[in-house]
C-alpha cells in the first residue's frame, strides 16, 4: 500500500509556476502581485450528490478544478493557486493517477498552481479552494446591476443538463449530440478570458452552476432589481439541434445546472463592445433580457408576447 506521502509526492507534486513555496511544507506561500486583491472561493464535489461514484476519474479531476476556476471567472478574477482536499475510500493508484491527470490538465489550461492540500481516508469527497487576483476595486460582484441594464449569457447553456437527462435515460440523444452534451457535463470550460475582459463592462455577474433562473435570482436579490427574460432571445437552437424537443430544451436552458456559463448585466451602451468581444473570443453571446425596477420580480416574455411571472427556484441542496 502506498503511504499518504507517497501518494502526494507521486500524484500531486508538480513544479510550481508562480508559487513561492508549494506542496511539501506546513503551509504554502503565495505572493499576490502589487495592487491586486485576492479572490478566494471553495467548491466541494461529493460522490452521490454531485457525481456518480463510478464517474470517470480523469473527467472528475478536470471538473473539480474547473468549477472552482469558473467562480473566479465570474468575479473577473484571474485564477492563480488552488489547494485540494481529498477524502478517498481507498488508495486506488490508477484512480488517483487518472484524477490527477484531469486535474493538472485543467490547471495547465488555466495556469493554476496546485499549492497544497490534504489527503485523508473517508467517503469520496473532493474539495478545492481557489485563489485568484483582481486589480483592487475591479471585481465584478452580483450586486451592481441597474434597472435598464441588458442581461447576457455566454455560450450555449443547457447542454450539461441535456447530457444528464441522456445519462438518466430521460432522452435518447444521437451519438454526436451525446458527445457534445456529455463533454459539457464532464469537462466544463470556465470562461476565464471572457470574464477578465468584462471588467469595466459588466455591472453584475455570476457563473451559472445551479440553473439560469435560480442563479439569476441571486443577481436580482443582490442588485435589488427585477428582470424580464425574452424567450425569443434564448439560445435554444443549439439544444434543438441536439434533438431536444421544445419543452426539454427550455427546461435544460432555464433550470438545468452545471453549465458554468457567465450570466451578466451591462448597460445598453456596451452592446457594440460586447458583440466585438464575443467575436474576438469566438464565444456565442446572447442578450436574453432586461433588468427591471421591481425588486425580485422575474418575468418571461413568451414568443407570442404574453408576459408571466416565473418561479426562480434553482437547485437547493436542502430544499
Ligand atoms: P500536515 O500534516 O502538516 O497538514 P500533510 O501531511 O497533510 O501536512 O500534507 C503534506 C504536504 O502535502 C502539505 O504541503 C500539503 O499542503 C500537501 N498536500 C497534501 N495533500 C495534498 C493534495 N491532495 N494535493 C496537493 N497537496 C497536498
Ligand atoms: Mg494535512
Amino acid at each position: 500500500m502506498p503511504s499518504e506521502f507517497d501518494l502526494i509526492r507521486r500524484h500531486f507534486t508538480r513544479p510550481a509556476r508562480h508559487t513561492t513555496l508549494s506542496v511539501g511544507d506546513d503551509a504554502a506561500l503565495l505572493a499576490p502581485r502589487a495592487g491586486m486583491q485576492l479572490a478566494v472561493s471553495t467548491d466541494m464535489l461529493v460522490a452521490g450528490t454531485h457525481f456518480f461514484p463510478d464517474a470517470d476519474p480523469e473527467a472528475l479531476g478536470w471538473k473539480t478544478l474547473a468549477v472552482n476556476i469558473s467562480d473566479l471567472a465570474a468575479m473577473g478574477a484571474e485564477p492563480r493557486w488552488a489547494v485540494l482536499a481529498l477524502s478517498l475510500p481507498k488508495a486506488d493508484e490508477a484512480w488517483i493517477a487518472a484524477f490527477a491527470r484531469g486535474f493538472f490538465a485543467c490547471a495547465d489550461a488555466f495556469d493554476v498552481d496546485l499549492a497544497g492540500g490534504d489527503t485523508t481516508r473517508g467517503p469520496l469527497n473532493l474539495c478545492v479552494t481557489i485563489f485568484g487576483e483582481v486589480p483592487a476595486g475591479a471585481a465584478i460582484t452580483r450586486g451592481g446591476a441597474r434597472t435598464g441594464d441588458d442581461l447576457w449569457i455566454t455560450g450555449t447553456p443547457g447542454h450539461a443538463a441535456l447530457g444528464l437527462a441522456h445519462l438518466r435515460g430521460e432522452v435518447a440523444l444521437g451519438a454526436d449530440a451525446a458527445r457534445t452534451c456529455l463533454a459539457a457535463l464532464h469537462r466544463p470550460q470556465p470562461r476565464v478570458a471572457f470574464g477578465l475582459a468584462l471588467r469595466g463592462i459588466a455591472s453584475a455577474m455570476l457563473d451559472v452552476s445551479d440553473g439560469l433562473l435560480g442563479d439569476l435570482g441571486h443577481i436580482l436579490e443582490c442588485s435589488g432589481c427585477g428582470a424580464c427574460i425574452d424567450v425569443a432571445a434564448l439560445p435554444l437552437a443549439a439544444l434543438h439541434a441536439c434533438g431536444a424537443d421544445a419543452a426539454l430544451a427550455r427546461r435544460c436552458l432555464l433550470s438545468g445546472g452545471d453549465d458554468y456559463e457567465l450570466l451578466f448585466a451591462a448597460p445598453p451602451s456596451q452592446r457594440e463592445r460586447l458583440a466585438a468581444l464575443a467575436h474576438q473570443h469566438g464565444l456565442p453571446l446572447s442578450r436574453i433580457g432586461t433588468l427591471t425596477a421591481t425588486a425580485g420580480e422575474l418575468v418571461l416574455r413568451e414568443t407570442d408576447g404574453r408576459v408571466h411571472t416565473a418561479a426562480h427556484a434553482g437547485y437547493d441542496h436542502f430544499a
